[in-house]
């Protein structure tokens, strides 16, 4: 490359990431905007059948007779891919068959740009569980949720009520890490949403914390994660009503030091639910 093309190249480079482009998801580059119009995507299930859509092994890379270009294969409705999604999790009968039938499900478009899954951490089966938002950069690299600054702060806040991370269960309302770190959107949290319901109800905790709003809202219906953490709600695992307390995402603590105490209180209600 000459000089003035490399220059060129890592100028654009920089203007990607200063744009929050931090991911490649593809190995070849794809005009979108030549390609010929398709279809408007129906929002109506597709009939009963035998395989769910989004459940199939991968086939979101397809290569064009003739034009020598990968493209991705139009997704499932958003209605198909959650209907696949508790087909698929309905099947699962542990958290290691859970895990597999995840990897393998195509129907959420975060998949695609995110590095690996990110199933939980700590011991299945545990009395306490944690359940987050979505891993983040870290989270991705690694595999495991709540591992980079915030996973610290929450690993220091366990060790204040006497627990290490390998004592509880960690996991995430979304396994896959959102591009940029955005906050997943409405349709993928209800695609993921039979995942984690039913890996909850695979672990079969006493007792749920739900880390910050977005799967406080997610699985406890409520709204504004300030009036609400320390609150106790029922939640019903599918098999058994278990207590459930949203509490603030150790990001958010981060920012706010402030709200620590609030955690504090949180925390000491936690480890006195426990007994
Ligand atoms: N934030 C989350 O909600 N989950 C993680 O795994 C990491 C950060």
């Amino acid at each position: 490359m000459t000089p003035d093309r490399s220059k060129a190249a890592r100028e654009l480079l920089a203007f990607y990431a200063e744009a929050g482009v931090d991911a490649v998801i593809g190995e070849q580059p794809n005009d979108f905007l030549s390609e010929p119009e398709k279809p408007p995507a129906t929002e109506q299930l597709p009939p009963a059948a035998t395989e769910p859509a989004g459940a199939r092994a991968p086939q979101n890379a397809d290569v064009r007779a003739g034009s020598g270009r990968v493209t991705a294969a139009p997704p499932p409705s958003p209605d198909a891919a959650v209907m696949a999604a508790r087909e698929a999790a309905r099947t699962a009968s542990s958290l290691e068959e859970l895990r597999a039938i995840l990897d393998r499900f195509e129907g959420c478009g975060l998949k695609g740009s995110a590095s690996r899954l990110v199933f939980a951490d700590g011991t299945p089966g545990s009395r306490l569980m944690f359940i987050g938002e979505a891993p983040g950069a870290e989270e991705d690299k690694q595999g495991l949720p709540f591992v980079g600054r915030s996973g610290q702060l929450l690993d220091r806040m366990l060790k204040a009520i006497g627990l290490e991370r390998q004592q509880v269960y960690i996991a995430n309302i979304v396994p896959w890490r959102p591009p940029g770190n955005r906050t997943p959107t409405p349709v993928e949290t209800q695609i993921c949403l039979p995942f984690i319901q039913r890996q909850i109800e695979l672990c079969n905790p006493e007792v749920l914390v739900t880390v910050g709003q977005p799967s406080t809202g997610a699985l406890l219906g409520v709204q504004g994660i300030m009036k609400n953490r320390g609150r106790w709600f029922p939640y019903n695992t599918g098999t058994r009503e278990i207590r459930a307390m949203p509490m603030l995402h150790p990001a958010y603590l981060l920012r706010s030091p402030i709200g620590k105490r609030l955690a504090w209180r949180d925390m000491l209600a936690i480890k006195k639910a426990l007994g």
